[in-house]
């Protein structure tokens, strides 16, 4: 049993690159890969591979910046000021409302918080490890000394790892050493006072894997590790903010300094020239201030993006910068890889292609029964078949596990679906890392397409294998396997015909070849194979179109989304996925080698004409990045490599792949797909645009409140009349009203046709045109119905506590309706949807009714809050003047459509005419 006796410490002094790496296995107890057991036993000993996370804010700290806010300011020295004249009643809401917002901006900041942590563990770094029952994808945190690791391009090596195979690795290790240029590591040991930059038979944590791939044992964890020495600290993920909003915050900010000031000069003002006593103008000031600042918009916004975040994270799109929430709404061109995101990613081989014979497959999906045929018969498995199935079943890295029934695969899909091909064509998967060893190995790498490996078997006999895009293969080949086993001069014009074939039919084609070596050769290059390949043959893989994906395109199309397809794969292939899948201009598929030759305007000019590009390289998706913003797109682009990391940076929503994306992608990424699914990515657009239209609706809603009482105090204070609502009834309305009400505008579902309408223009923002109207329209509104109401109430009983009541209640009964009417910004709001509202909405009215209830009829709000009951026909008076405000908006929207429907046409024309 494992105990912290017989373990080595783990000490960053240990100079692991100096020994020798079986010595080290000896060391740390684990010449054999570990077992689930001992591993687990191990992070007993040695505690997660974790970093300590940076101090979250504590509660107090959170507290504490609550109270640094200009209108609690405000509210203080008002506080003060109106005990120091004796108004205790007055000075105590006012101190109730400090502790009311502060309370609220304390647990909606402390949500925020939650909100962001959440997504950090979505998004835990994950490593790929060997243990004793084969190949897993775990989380980082649950690595141990001891664990042997697998390193590929694009990712962060997760934790100090003395490694023992290399090849062509090379690793970025600016973050521990500040040097950009990746360094070139090899299993040697190297002298034990190396410094940290010069010791190449190390991986540290945190660096990154640029180039090759690598394997090693795991040495330090967690705060051992040596960045864990650098830094102790983990940075903590971003803050929930989007432009919008900070752009909001300072708005709040200014205004509020603004009124300050002014309030204080109509307060002097006020002082020489009215007649006003102190006492009531210092009120009617302080009724001003708090009138005028938005003090509930702040939390609103932040709540509604919360709100947006977590909808994303149910759809599988977790948000990793929260200023993309804004972008994904406007977006206008999607550009998704093939292979898993609009596929399906499960492979078969259904086709293979052997001494100029066509054979069928059968059998589905990974399941290992099926054979091979020709037409209807079975065919006799010949050399030439098993030689091609070898080549499938060694020239690769993807395990199938077969203690369940159906086979768990680990690794690439399609590998695995050549290796299930190569049992169905007599090869024994399971025998061939016995029976045929690999000695080296060149990795598949995206930029040369293809992969190659040398084996060898007992008998003396050698062989490099190849397998890759067909056109690449057959670039090397000389000669070609003929079906007696011995070889011709390769047939090119015939390959190639029988390749066109394959891929129209939207199989993707592979091709494999071998090399036949001495036996004494232990190493591969690239050069290696410029001379002596022989083509064993082909094979063709389904990989479906994913059913979800054809629907979300059409949604996409009638959204006013462009969807382009950028794949690695055949342009006969891509094309004919592409009309599977319903992509518009699919007969049109422009290849990485077209690309090459075209100018940057030409570029742009066939970026928005065709929908389809194939065998392209990360190069070129930065390239059609840039054109497609040219053409003023906001462009969201997918990726999953490391070499992937540019455009994605480049793009307005760059998406990572959760599941079989690098570290590096995700890294460079504002989005990550867990699900790696194309449906997803116009589900968070669907979102995007949901919380663009909801932040909107809080600021429509909220701003006229504040427009209207403050146009009210500057009127009354204007024309020398008495306030028609009184400081406290002000911050009432405020503080529980209109954020009450304004909080479900955070839960609004999409509105029906969210998908519907064009994306919005890059450049539109939110305060102009149409919010500033409507924020102006609706501030005259509520004057007019405060001031009708005190009016009324006034002539008709002559009493200052009746007629602000009425006033009050008007006004809050126009919140209400509005909070209707503003639910359907563009679109009609009186209709059964729009009655109806949503549970969040009829409970928020319901609790408001209640509330104005007590604050009309409760003896306790009588003295506090100067009110006084109000007769029915008073309460169906303040109504009526809310029912008027819903259909005034009404008749507003509907003038509007007629009158001004041309922006939203033009931009939809404009969308048409590049589809
Ligand atoms: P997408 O970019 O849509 O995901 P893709 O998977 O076809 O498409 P790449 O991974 O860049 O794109 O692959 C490009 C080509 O390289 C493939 O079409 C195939 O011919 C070849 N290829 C892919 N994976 C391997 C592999 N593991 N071994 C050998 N060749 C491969």
């Amino acid at each position: 049993m494992l105990s912290e006796n017989n373990l080595p410490q783990q000490s960053p002094e240990q100079p692991w690159h100096s020994v020798n790496a079986f010595g080290i296995r000896e060391l740390l107890e684990a010449t054999a890969p570990l077992s689930g057991e001992e591993a687990v036993a191990r992070l007993d000993v040695y505690g997660p591979n974790r970093l300590p996370e940076g101090k979250a804010n504590g509660p107090l700290a959170r507290l504490t910046r609550q109270l640094r806010n200009v209108l609690i300011y405000v509210l203080l020295t008002a506080a003060a000021i109106t005990g120091a004249l004796g108004h205790w009643v007055d000075a105590g809401v006012i101190m109730a409302v400090v502790v009311i917002q502060t309370l609220v901006g304390f647990i909606q900041e402390g949500k925020a918080e939650q909100a962001l942590s959440a997504i950090g563990h979505m998004l835990a770094p994950k490593a790929r490890v060997v243990r004793e029952d084969g190949q897993h994808q775990i989380n980082a945190a649950d690595l141990v000394p001891g664990d042997t690791v697998l390193l590929e391009p694009g990712d962060r090596v997760p934790a100090d790892t003395r490694l023992e195979k290399c090849h062509n690795l090379k690793i970025e290790e600016a973050i521990l050493t500040g040097e950009s240029v990746a360094v070139e590591k090899s299993p040697e040991p190297v002298e034990k006072e190396a410094a940290l930059g010069d010791q190449t038979s190390m991986a540290f944590s945190g660096t990154m894997v640029s180039t090759g791939t690598g394997r090693g044992v795991v040495v330090r964890t967690g705060a051992a590790t040596e960045i864990g020495r650098i830094s102790g600290l983990l940075a903590r993920t971003t803050s929930l903010k989007t432009p919008l909003v900070e752009k909001m915050d300072r708005f709040a900010k200014i205004l509020s300094i603004i009124i300050v000031i002014a309030a204080a000069a109509v307060f002097a003002g006020g002082l020489v020239f009215s007649d006003l006593s102190f006492q009531e103008l210092f009120m009617a000031v302080v009724g001003l201030t708090v009138a005028a600042i938005p003090e509930g918009l702040p939390a609103i916004l932040t709540i509604t993006l919360a709100i947006g975040v977590r909808q994303m994270a149910k759809r599988q799109a977790v948000v990793r910068r929260m200023p993309v929430l804004e972008s994904l709404g406007a977006v206008s061109v999607i550009c998704s890889d093939k292979t898993g995101t609009l596929t399906r990613n499960e492979m078969v081989v259904t086709t293979a292609v052997v001494g100029r014979q066509r054979m069928d497959i059968s059998g589905e999906g990974y399941e290992l029964e099926g054979a091979v045929y020709q037409g209807s018969h079975p065919v006799d498995v010949t050399v030439l078949l098993v030689d091609l199935a070898r080549a499938a079943g060694l020239c690769n890295d993807a395990h199938l596990d077969f203690r369940e029934k159906q086979p768990r695969i680990q690794g690439d899909p399609m590998e695995a679906a050549l290796k299930v091909f190569a049992h169905k064509a007599a090869f024994d998967i399971e025998g061939s890392a016995h029976d045929w060893p690999r000695r080296d190995e060149i990795p598949f790498d995206t930029q040369t397409r293809f992969m190659a490996t040398l084996n060898h078997d007992h008998h003396g006999h050698s062989m490099v294998y190849v397998k890759g895009a067909p056109e690449r293969i057959l670039d090397m080949c000389e000669a070609e396997v003929t079906e007696n086993g011995g070889t011709s001069a390769l047939e090119r014009y015939w390959w190639d015909q029988i390749i066109t074939d394959l891929a129209s039919d939207g199989l993707r084609v592979l091709a494999l070849a071998r090399k036949p070596v001495s036996r004494d050769t232990t190493d591969l290059a690239v050069e290696d194979l410029d001379t002596g390949v022989e083509l064993l043959g082909l094979v063709g893989l389904l990989d479906p179109p994913r059913q979800e994906a054809i629907r979300a395109i059409f949604d996409c199309h009638t959204a006013g989304i462009q969807v382009k397809m950028i794949t690695g794969d055949h342009a006969l292939t891509a094309g004919a996925i592409a009309r599977k899948l319903g992509l518009r201009n699919s007969e049109r598929v422009l290849t990485g080698k077209d690309l090459d030759g075209l100018s940057a305007e030409a570029l742009q000019q066939l970026a928005t004409e065709v929908d389809v590009f194939a065998r392209t390289s990360p190069e070129h998706k930065l390239r059609l990045v840039e054109a497609l913003q040219a053409q003023h797109g906001v462009v969201a682009m997918t990726g999953d490599g490391v070499n992937d990391a540019p455009a994605l940076k480049r793009a307005d929503v760059g998406i990572a792949m959760g599941v079989k994306g690098s570290e590096a992608a995700r890294e460079a990424s504002s989005v990550v797909l867990l699900d790696d699914n194309f449906a997803s990515i116009v589900a968070a657009v669907r979102e995007g645009r949901t919380v663009y239209s909801n932040l909107k609706k809080g600021i429509a809603f909220l701003l006229p409140i504040n427009g209207g009482e403050s146009i009210s105090l500057i009127t009354a204070l204007l024309l020398g009349l008495a306030l028609p609502i009184s400081p406290l009834q002000i911050l009432w309305v405020n503080m529980v009203s209109a954020v009450v009400l304004a909080m479900t505008l955070a839960f609004e579902p999409p509105e029906p046709d969210v998908m519907k309408r064009p994306p919005l223009p890059r450049e539109q923002s939110l305060l102009q045109g149409f919010l500033v109207w409507r924020v102006f329209f609706v501030s005259l509104l509520f004057l007019t119905g405060i001031f009708g109401a005190w009016f009324w109430a006034m002539h008709h009983y002559d009493d200052q506590n009746i007629a602000r009541t009425l006033a009050v209640n008007t006004l809050v009964a126009m919140e209400v309706f509005y909070l209707f009417a503003v639910r359907y910004l563009d679109t009609p709001s009186i209709t059964l949807r729009g009655v109806l509202g949503t549970p969040i909405v009829l409970l928020a009215v319901a609790t408001i009714v209640i509330l104005q209830l007590l604050f009309t009829y409760l003896p306790w709000f009588h003295n506090t809050f100067e009110t006084s009951a109000l007769s029915l026909e008073m309460l169906a008076l303040a109504c009526l003047a809310g029912v008027a405000v819903l259909v005034i908006l009404e008749i507003e929207t509907w003038i509007r459509r007629r009158l001004w429907p041309t922006r939203l046409n033009e931009i939809r024309k404009r969308q048409q005419k590049h589809m």
